[in-house]
């Protein structure tokens, strides 16, 4: 071939890629007047829809769904023929879309870029291509698709194949005819399970190799869905504008129903349901808790695998086609034609690589642990270097040499999916940190693709020519995407979300799963708070608000959304009693905690009456004394009794191995200041007194508290300390009131909308005591002497009024020689963290907290030992 002569050329803007994303982004920066240069490595437009040719291939969201809706004439020139249109029928409609639009004329297609690099004095890109051109650009956008690099086939031996090989995202242009040939098809992913049953229409014998079954249910193809195009014929602006606001990118109302708790009947009728509609908008909504909670999630798990029983004739077949090693949506579900009932066919069969391991590819075939295969063909659907692939490939060079492979060599780190920090006017359409793969590639692709051409409008509006995320908002965002990933069951999976299809890969979540919606919020507030966490320049001018967009935990965020949705009144502006009314109400909706080995109500004596304690031994071994810990619960001295944290305690308890005993004491405003921290005292001191009967290890006695309670338990050490017993060996202090002091910056920043307000913290102080005593140190511990007192682990959460106080007294501690363990909840609340089972995020901060629990215990001592020291 000959090579054309180099060429410098100039553009505002050079687009990689002509599927979805490049044709629309170039379709937008023409609009802004900017000149733009399009490059792809294929032949034509289409992107994954010109490479994937393989027989069977389809979209997997519905057409209506499934297209360009920028533009309301667009939508009326062209209609779809199916529900899951055919490969050859989008790639037709993105041609027409490029017609259209007269896109072609600045697409450059079967060129490669082989490299981009910044010059930070011109503030340009330098792009080459495989042809040798280099091409100068401001802005360099990576259209490239997130499912684009094929995986290179990790297989001993796959050169050595003499028959035909097939890839089925490189397929011929001319189609292959398997007619009366042996096929193999390594791999049941979305691609495998379109095109097994296909090929076994033609094929004299197909074997498939199946190293891990998938979930999939039938797609029920057809004409489209009437009643989404009744839906967008009356109105389409309401119809557009529901997918962008939802969760996927496909309207549909998410359920509140919870696998677990739903009845049979209930569970039945959504799958059913689900199962009938063939899509994928309903199979991942059938439960609200489908992908956070295992148990709801396996109940899913196994209506499917039932039905591919019912489809599947020979048994043994059917078991191995049941996925039983991940949960249901952890891998990508697939959508099929006919799939499970191929296997029923007499000239298919499926060799289950987990019993029979690949051991090479021959000339002849594929050698596994137990057998020799003879093949004609052999068609790898092994899937594709993820989301990073493609963008890595480039030899992406930024600022400083830095290449974007180094960069990333840990993981790809990104800025909402759209930049990264080192790369100026370097721009990602669906890149790794957005929401992308995990939904409606239209949806997502159009708002990237707005959004960037928001930003380079508003740049030129403004002077300013470059744009770079700061390191900080970065972090941000990837802790965001992390955060988000992790109160899911998505990283328990072995999947390419994962980055674990690639031998390598480091183990990170790809894409971003808090929502369509929440990332479309996100983008927009960046932009709303004068582009937040970016560093644009221009000729003069230099500016960058720095900050993160999302620091709280998804699910903090969204049980604040359910309450604020409820309506509920101030507590602050209730009598105490319809406070406790409200405070009770809310905790019997809660989920109940752990199950523990025992729990046994009681009474003991204090100082002006019996006071109620629950006590909680955990399940298991060891029989015998454990160590003790003293609770108390929180609620502002005025609210809470056992119930209130019961689940807290059930969790305490269960993680750090002891005997908890919670005991209620007097409240406020009944029985004032200083009531609740000598009822406190006198728990301490009867516990200590009853460890043995109590199932405790005398001597091992530590002190814990949430809130008001962590008040009291400091107190109670205070006073221990003073009075020379009893012992304790520790305490931990959950979000403590430790001091009066309301002018804190934490108090600025948090006093109002995450619960405890400054409001109701002022309301907890009127209850509970005078304002003269309020310097005291038994109502403020910070106030008071810290030498002596026991090991201490503080729990600070980010979002709490009382955060800078309970920091001060870690410090405090820490000067008077205390050993102190400051365990930061991040993105949490002051109530959060104790809400087990409705937060997820707060486990890890109490397994902290127990953590530090049995460090305050000498480990397996003796009880005879703990006996004679006590
Ligand atoms: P994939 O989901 O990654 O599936 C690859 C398959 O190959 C898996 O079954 C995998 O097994 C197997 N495999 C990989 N390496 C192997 C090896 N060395 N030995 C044996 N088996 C091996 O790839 P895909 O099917 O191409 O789909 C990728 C994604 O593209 C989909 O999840 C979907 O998002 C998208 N897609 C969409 C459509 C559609 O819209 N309808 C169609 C096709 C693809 P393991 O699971 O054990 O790794």
């Amino acid at each position: 071939m000959n090579k054309p002569a180099s060429v410098s050329d100039q553009f505002d803007a050079v687009v990689v890629g002509a599927g979805f994303s490049g044709l629309y982004m170039l379709y937008r920066l023409r609009q802004l007047g900017l000149s733009v240069k399009g490059f792809d490595s294929a032949g034509d437009v289409g992107g994954t829809w010109y490479w994937n040719r393989y027989p069977g291939a389809r979209c997997d969201i519905a057409t209506p769904d499934y297209t360009f809706s920028f533009d309301p004439e667009l939508e009326n020139e062209w209609t779809w023929s199916e529900k899951y249109a055919t490969q050859p029928e989008i790639l037709d409609y993105l041609r027409f879309v490029a017609d259209r639009y007269g896109l072609r004329s600045d697409i450059q297609f079967s060129t490669t870029v082989t490299s981009a690099r910044w010059d930070e004095q011109e503030k340009r890109w330098t792009i080459t291509t495989g042809h040798g051109q280099e091409i100068r650009c401001r802005y360099y956008i990576m259209a490239t698709g997130c499912l684009s690099m094929p995986k290179s086939p990790d297989i001993e031996g796959a050169g050595r194949f003499a028959g035909q090989v097939y890839f089925t995202s490189r397929w011929p242009h001319e189609g292959v005819d398997f007619t009366g040939q042996r096929v193999a098809v390594i791999g049941t992913g979305s691609s495998g399970i379109q095109v097994i049953p296909l090929i076994a229409r033609q094929a004299s014998q197909l074997t498939v190799f199946q190293r891990t079954p998938n979930f999939s249910i039938p797609a029920h193809n057809g004409p489209a869905p009437a009643d989404r195009l009744r839906q967008l014929d009356e109105d389409r602006d309401g119809y557009r504008h529901d997918a962008r606001w939802s969760r996927i990118g496909v309207p549909n109302e998410p359920t509140d129903v919870l696998g677990v708790t739903a009845s049979e009947a209930v569970r039945r009728e959504r799958f059913e349901a689900a199962w009938e509609q063939g899509e994928l908008a309903g199979i991942v909504n059938v439960f609200a808790d489908q992908l956070f909670n295992p148990a709801s999630n396996d109940i899913l798990a196994e209506m499917i695998r039932e039905k591919i029983r019912s489809i599947v004739t020979d048994p043994e077949t059917a078991e191995t086609l049941c996925p039983k090693d991940h949960y249901f949506g952890t891998k990508r579900p697939c959508l099929d034609t006919g799939y499970f009932d191929t296997y029923n066919l007499p000239h298919v069969r499926l060799v289950d690589l987990r019993k029979q391991p690949i051991v090479s590819i021959t000339e002849d075939g594929i050698e596994t642990a137990d057998e020799s295969f003879g093949f004609d063909a052999i068609v790898y659907a092994t899937g594709f270097d993820a989301m990073t692939g493609a963008l890595v490939a480039a030899d992406v060079t930024g600022r400083d040499g830095l290449s974007l492979k180094e960069k990333w060599a840990a993981g790809p780190s990104t800025y909402l999916g759209l930049m990264t920090a080192g790369f100026p006017n370097f721009f990602m359409l669906t890149g790794p940190g957005s929401p992308s793969v995990l939904s409606n590639m239209a949806v997502s692709i159009e708002q990237h693709v707005d959004w960037v051409a928001g930003c380079l409008k508003d740049m030129r509006e403004e002077g300013l020519d470059t744009i770079e995320p700061t390191e900080l908002a970065e972090s941000g965002w990837n802790q965001h995407v992390q955060d988000c990933g992790a109160i899911t069951l998505m990283p328990t999976a072995n999947s390419w979300y994962m980055g674990a299809n690639v031998p390598g890969k480091p183990r990170v979540f790809l894409p971003y799963i808090g929502g369509v919606d929440a990332y479309r919020q996100a983008c927009d507030d960046v932009v709303g708070q004068g582009y937040l966490g970016f560093r644009m320049t221009g000729p003069g001018a230099d500016r960058c608000r720095d900050g993160v967009i999302r620091s709280m935990q998804p699910d903090v965020a969204m049980v604040l959304e359910f309450l604020a949705a409820m309506g509920l009144p101030p507590m602050d502006t209730l009598p105490a009693d319809d406070a406790r009314a409200l405070m009770a109400a809310t905790a019997a909706a809660r989920p109940p905690g752990p199950e523990v080995g025992e729990v046994t109500d009681g009474v003991i004596p204090g100082p002006a009456g019996d006071l109620p304690y629950r006590l909680y031994r955990p399940a298991g071994p060891p029989e015998g004394p454990r160590p003790l810990v003293v609770y108390f619960h929180g609620g502002g001295w005025v609210l809470g009794n056992l119930d209130s944290d019961d689940p807290l305690c059930r969790d305490l308890c269960e993680r750090s191995g002891a005997v908890v005993v919670s005991v209620n004491y007097r409240h406020a405003p009944e029985a004032r200041f200083p009531a609740a921290a000598l009822d406190a005292f006198a728990a301490v001191q009867w516990a200590a007194a009853n460890a043995l009967e109590l199932g405790g290890i005398p001597g091992q006695l530590a002190v814990a508290g949430w809130s008001a309670g962590a008040n009291i338990a400091t107190v109670a050490c205070q006073l221990a300390r003073d009075a020379e017993g009893p012992h304790i060996s520790g305490q931990v202090l959950i979000c403590p009131v430790v001091d009066s002091d309301m002018t804190r910056p934490s108090y600025q920043e948090n006093g109002d909308g995450y619960i405890l307000t400054t409001a109701l913290m002022r309301w907890f102080w009127d209850h509970y005591t005078d304002p003269a005593d309020r310097g005291e140190p038994r109502a403020a511990p910070l106030r008071g002497d810290l030498h002596g007192l026991p090991s201490t682990c503080i729990v600070a959460a980010d979002f709490d009024p009382l955060r800078d106080e309970g920091v001060a007294y870690a410090h405090a501690l820490e000067a008077a020689g205390v050993p102190v363990r400051l365990a930061r909840a991040r993105g949490h609340t002051h109530t959060s963290v104790t809400m087990v089972g409705t937060v997820i995020s707060g486990a890890p901060v109490r397994a902290e907290i127990a953590e530090a629990l049995r460090n305050f215990f000498p480990s397996a001592e003796p009880l005879e030992h703990a006996l004679q020291r006590s």
